[in-house]
């Protein structure tokens, strides 16, 4: 055996030129997309969140919510239609004790326990403005200045990947309109602004383009033409891989009366509620931030460490 090859230093070639920084974010979890996150990586995700509630306007709701939430209600915002492939369901073993421990002792026999698994009546999260609809809704009519609501949760998407900023759990931020079509794009449009205007102040290089989401399959491709084609979803990319394309950290959506219709979400004339969203990516900023800035933050721009108060 060549014993130069095995002297070779034990990890494996840089793949992607945001693996090197993989260790001052993170840990391995043993799972892709899934990693523990340095105090490091965690003060500038924090950073970001009270940067971000700074810019938050007046007469607007908070909610945090579960990384869980009712299958029932996602199945109703129809996103076994557009994202089946992104789904992660929680599966629970139920039954009596008997059953449970003859389930779970097939595990130290060197069987399947899954197998037993029932799917719960809960999801992971997907999005974190998806729970904030039907809470609206329950009030009766939108009144007439709206609403304006900051929401976020820990988000699953089951789409595994070995690049950083692609994970499978990840925090988002969202600030969330529901009110008249008018009221929604004014929203939009200067969400538009004022989230360049943040990428700015984080000394991050920036496009905001026109995008559409990846709706599953075939018919998925005409639900994202048609996305394109109403203009109603924008991406803030950030180039975290020299020349090639961006890494989308933020998006600017205008729903319609989707939800409104969805969830019964009236305006006082009866008609459904027009809603939008902007949402954050806080761990592809917090990558975005690392990618751009380097790996140690004592040598970040000082007007980028004043902003995030680091
Ligand atoms: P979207 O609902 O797809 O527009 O997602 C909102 C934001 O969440 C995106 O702009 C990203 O910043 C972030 N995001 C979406 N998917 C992922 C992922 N797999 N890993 C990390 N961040 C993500
Ligand atoms: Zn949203």
């Amino acid at each position: 055996m060549n014993m130069n090859v095995m002297n070779a230093p034990a990890s494996p070639p840089v793949q992607d030129p945001l693996d090197k920084l993989f260790d001052t974010m993170f840990r391995p979890m043993n799972a892709q997309g899934v990693y523990a996150r340095t105090g490091a990586y965690e003060s500038v995700v924090e950073g970001l969140a009270a940067l971000i509630s700074s810019r938050r306007e007046d007469e607007t709701e908070i909610f945090r919510f579960p990384p869980v939430m009712s299958r029932a209600d996602l199945e109703r915002h129809g996103y076994l239609k557009s994202f089946p492939n992104l789904i992660g369901c929680v599966a629970c073993l139920e039954g009596s004790e008997a059953e449970i421990r003859a389930a779970a002792d097939r595990h130290g026999q060197g069987g399947d326990w899954t197998t037993s698994l029932e799917p719960a009546d809960l999801v992971l999260t997907p999005a974190s403005c998806y729970p904030v609809y039907p809470i609206a809704a329950e009030r009766g009519p939108v009144p007439e200045r709206g609403y304006r609501f900051d929401v976020a949760c820990d988000c699953f998407r089951r789409e595994p990947s070995a690049h950083l900023d692609r994970l499978q759990s990840f925090r988002m931020r969202e600030y969330v309109r529901v009110g008249t079509p008018e009221q929604v794009a004014a929203f939009r449009e200067s969400w538009i602004v004022r989230a360049k205007e943040i990428a700015d102040e984080l000394g991050l290089p920036y496009t905001v383009e026109q995008a559409s989401d990846p709706f599953f399959g075939r018919l998925g491709q005409i639900m994202a033409f048609s996305q394109l084609e109403q203009s109603l979803k924008f991406e803030l990319l950030i180039p975290l891989r020299g020349a090639a394309a961006g890494t989308a950290c933020m998006s600017f959506n205008y729903h319609r009366e989707h939800f409104g219709t969805t969830w019964g979400l009236h305006l006082a004339d009866g008609e459904p509620a027009h809603t939008g969203c902007v949402a954050f990516g806080m761990d592809r900023l917090a990558v975005a931030l690392f990618a751009t800035h380097g790996a140690t933050i004592a040598g970040w721009p000082p007007s980028v460490r004043a902003a995030l108060r680091l």
